[in-house]
């Protein structure tokens, strides 16, 4: 498997970066898809607005490439406020917190993506900021240490982590909107891949936007990634327009699992089918089979294989289904009775 694919950021070239800024919606109305979180995240901002108050701190979840940083940015747009980003593995230091902090205006919006990632001390700076908007900061060391309070403007801090589970308690209690964002319907990505083909100024047909939702994990993310790659092959071997002969065939060249299923989630179910003879078998043991961390499994990877039913949870572990031997090729002796 390619690795554009990953909906991971982290793996993402240069020129996809570029992609992303291009095709990032901002304003709710170009947002596709999470219905029940774009509709209340409305309604809180138009009250933030009513009252000329800044927005509740929110917290945005979910497995990578599903419009965490873009609902942050339309947050933002929307409040009609400056925006602030940075990682939680950037800011090291209480003195870089500080910095970002009183650089903000009233009402503005800071995002710290990957938040879990905190170093705990900058993590403890944010408590205080977060609620009584200002930061305890010491000065000097030994016995001329002291501390010196600075206020700090409203603001809105939205943090955004693919594993919420690696929240700390106070952190996680200090925001008052919290969503979960989940991956996206079939439907929904081809609205998304039409529309990024609309700005791409590529020609595409219905039957080949289709074909590639389908293959994109249900991730807008990796929905972008395929369609900028199918493009190139309709630019060099066809007409320019992207349909579905051409789309067949570079998802194909590209080596696309036609179920959308990226290499971990191949190894997840190998592991299960193979190794296990279809489960039921614990987390924990598949997490030190295919080498990654037990919540990423439970947090990213798995939700997805369970929405498309490759794997059940059962009370005994995970269980591979027909479906997911199907797609490995295996034979389900298991089922089959002489
Ligand atoms: P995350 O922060 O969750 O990893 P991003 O917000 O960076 O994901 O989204 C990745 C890409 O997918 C961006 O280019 C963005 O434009 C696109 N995207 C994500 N969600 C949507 C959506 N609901 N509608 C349209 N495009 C989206």
């Amino acid at each position: 498997m390619t690795d554009f694919l990953q909906a991971d950021p982290d793996n993402l070239s240069k020129d996809d970066k570029e992609l992303e800024q291009i095709l990032r919606p901002l304003e709710f109305k170009y947002f596709s898809g999470q219905e029940s979180i774009v509709d209340n995240l409305k309604i809180f901002v138009k009250a933030a607005i009513m009252r000329k108050e800044s927005l509740d701190h929110l917290l945005l979840h979910g497995p990578p490439g599903l419009g965490k940083t873009t609902l942050a940015n339309i947050v933002a747009n929307e409040l009609n406020v400056g925006l602030k980003v940075s990682s939680g593995p950037v800011l090291d230091k209480p003195g870089d917190l500080a910095g970002l902090l009183t650089s903000l205006e009233k009402n503005d919006v800071l995002f710290i993506d990957e938040i879990h990632r905190l170093n705990p001390i900058v993590e403890e700076y944010l408590y205080s900021a977060m609620e009584d908007y200002r930061i305890d900061i010491l000065i000097d060391k030994g016995p001329a240490a002291r501390s010196v309070q600075i206020p700090l403007e409203k603001f809105t801090l939205i943090g955004a982590t693919t594993r919420a589970g690696l929240l700390t308690s106070p952190l996680r209690a200090r925001f008052g909107i919290n969503c979960l964002l989940n991956y996206y319907k079939a439907d929904t990505i081809t609205k998304i891949i039409n529309r990024s083909a609309g700005i791409l100024n590529v020609p595409i047909k219905d039957d080949a936007v289709f074909e590639i939702s389908r293959r994109s994990r249900g991730t807008p993310r990796v929905a972008n990634s395929l369609l900028k790659r199918v493009r190139d092959f309709a630019q060099v071997i066809g007409d320019g327009t992207i349909n579905i002969k051409i789309a067949k065939h570079a998802l194909e060249a590209l080596n696309i699992d036609k179920y959308g299923l990226d290499e971990m989630d191949n190894k997840i179910l190998l592991t299960i089918v193979d190794k296990f003879s279809g489960g039921p078998v614990g987390l924990k043991t598949i997490a030190t089979a295919v080498g990654e961390e037990e919540g990423t499994i439970e947090e990213v990877y798995e939700p997805f294989l369970i929405m498309e039913g490759f794997i059940k949870r059962t009370p005994r572990g995970r269980e591979a289904t027909e479906l997911a031997y199907k797609h490995l090729n295996r034979n389900n002796s298991q089922n089959t009775l002489f």
